[in-house]
C-alpha cells in the first residue's frame, strides 16, 4: 500500500478520485450498500453562526448531536462526513479558489421500518419519508444552533433526497466522500491546522442486513 497524506488540500490527496478519495470511498460503500433504501440529508449552518464552526470541537459536537437526534428519529443507521467549502472553482488563472468557508454535514442514512413501503411485497422502503418529519429535524438543528452559538434562532437549511437505485447511492458515496478543503489560505490555514487531527468520517448501525 503506498503512503499517501491524505489531506484534503494536498495537490494529489485532495483531487478528485485521488487514491485517497478512493480509499474513503472503499471504507463506506459496504456500509452504504448495507442499507435497504438510502435518504440523504446535508445540515447547513446559517452564515451568522459558521465562524463557531472553525473550531473542530463544533463540527465535532454538531455531528454527534445530529447523530443522536436522527437515531431518536428511527434511522437506525448512517455514515456522516463535513463538507467545508460549496464547490471549488477554478478562476481564469487557473487557481483555485474558495468560496467563504461553509461547513455542512452529509448523512447518508438507512430508510426502512416505519417507512416502509405497506403496499409492496418486501418491507423495503423507498426512501420517502414524510415533509413533517423534514420540517421538525430542521427545527430541532435550528434550535441546537440557537443553543450552542449566539443564542439567536435562526432557521438553519436541511436538504434531503432519497434514493433505491445503485447508481445514485454510488454517486452520493463518492460526492460525500470528496475533498472541499482544497486549498490552504491565510483565512483557513487555523481551521486546517485543526482539522488534520479530526477524523471526517463517521457512522452508527449495524453493517449487516
Ligand atoms: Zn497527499
Amino acid at each position: 500500500k503506498r503512503l499517501v497524506c491524505g489531506r484534503e488540500w494536498c495537490p494529489i490527496c485532495g483531487k478528485d478520485d485521488s487514491e485517497h478519495h478512493k480509499r474513503r470511498i472503499a471504507r463506506l460503500v459496504d456500509r452504504v450498500f448495507s442499507m435497504d433504501s438510502v435518504g440523504y440529508f446535508v445540515f447547513e449552518v446559517p452564515l451568522a453562526q459558521r465562524g463557531y464552526f472553525e473550531d473542530v470541537g463544533m463540527l465535532r459536537a454538531a455531528s454527534l448531536y445530529l447523530g443522536k437526534m436522527l437515531k431518536r428519529e428511527g434511522f437506525s443507521k448512517a455514515v456522516r462526513r463535513w463538507h467545508f467549502y460549496g464547490k471549488a472553482k477554478v478562476t481564469e488563472a487557473k487557481k483555485l479558489k474558495l468560496d467563504k468557508y461553509h461547513p455542512h454535514l452529509n448523512v447518508l442514512c438507512d430508510v426502512t421500518g416505519r417507512w416502509a413501503d405497506w403496499d409492496s411485497c418486501s418491507d423495503v422502503g423507498t426512501g420517502y419519508i414524510e415533509l413533517e418529519l423534514i420540517k421538525r429535524i430542521r427545527g430541532l438543528w435550528s434550535a441546537w444552533l440557537r443553543e450552542n452559538t449566539d443564542n439567536v434562532y435562526r432557521v438553519a437549511p436541511v436538504h434531503y433526497e432519497f434514493s433505491d437505485e445503485p447508481g445514485q447511492i454510488w454517486h452520493w458515496v463518492r460526492y460525500i466522500t470528496r475533498s472541499t478543503f482544497k486549498a490552504l489560505t491565510d483565512s483557513n490555514r487555523h481551521i486546517a491546522s485543526d482539522l488534520f487531527q479530526f477524523n471526517n468520517v463517521s457512522w452508527w448501525g449495524q453493517m449487516s442486513n
